[in-house]
């Protein structure tokens, strides 16, 4: 297991209960690193896309390098307040609270198959938002793609439910 075996756990971070799963032993290693990206270009080289969205921050980490290697353009999706041009945002609800990331208006072209990247996907919270500004900009989903799927909490299952195809490398049991 090259990618699961170098994700390190981190007990109770950031709060008491949560099982962090931190991905930057995975891309401190240069195998790990290769390994992650070869595996999820591999799966979307014969697939019609025409760009790939990364959620902030680390789905930036991963899916820049993806664009690269498939030749795509890569489109960041930001927390509330950090993209300098016109955009539009969407509110999801968090544990305690609420959070809103937002897209550039003029990232996605009316019918573009987009490929969304993230890091994990828990309750897929985040996921389904960004999901929702893509669709609002008239962009097709192609598939979600994450390194982590924690299926216990049940984000894929929230994705699948709105119709959208979910992929993950590796999952972790518990949350
Ligand atoms: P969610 O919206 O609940 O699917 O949460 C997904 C986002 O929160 C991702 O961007 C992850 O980076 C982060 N996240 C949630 N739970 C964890 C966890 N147990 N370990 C690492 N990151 C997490």
């Amino acid at each position: 297991m090259p990618i699961k075996s170098r994700i390190r756990t981190v007990p109770h971070y950031p709060k008491q209960g949560i099982m962090f799963r931190d991905i930057t032993t995975l891309l401190k290693d240069p195998i790990g690193l290769r390994v992650t990206i070869d595996d999820l270009a591999r799966r979307y080289a014969d697939i019609k896309i025409d760009k790939i969205a990364g959620i902030e921050a680390r789905g930036f980490i991963l899916g820049a390098p993806l664009a690269y290697v498939l030749g795509k353009g890569f489109i960041p999706i930001r927390k509330k307040g950090k993209l300098p041009a016109e955009t539009i945002g969407h509110d999801y609800e968090l544990e305690y609270g609420t959070d809103r990331i937002e897209i550039h208006t003029d990232a996605i072209e009316k019918g573009e198959k987009v490929l969304l990247v993230d890091d994990l996907i828990a309750t897929g919270g985040t996921a389904e938002a960004a999901c929702k500004l893509i669709e609002k900009m008239g962009g097709e989903i192609v598939e979600c793609c994450f390194i982590i799927d924690l299926p216990d909490i049940g984000g894929r299952k929230r994705l699948e439910k709105h119709g959208h195809k979910v992929f993950a490398l590796c999952e972790f049991e518990g949350d």
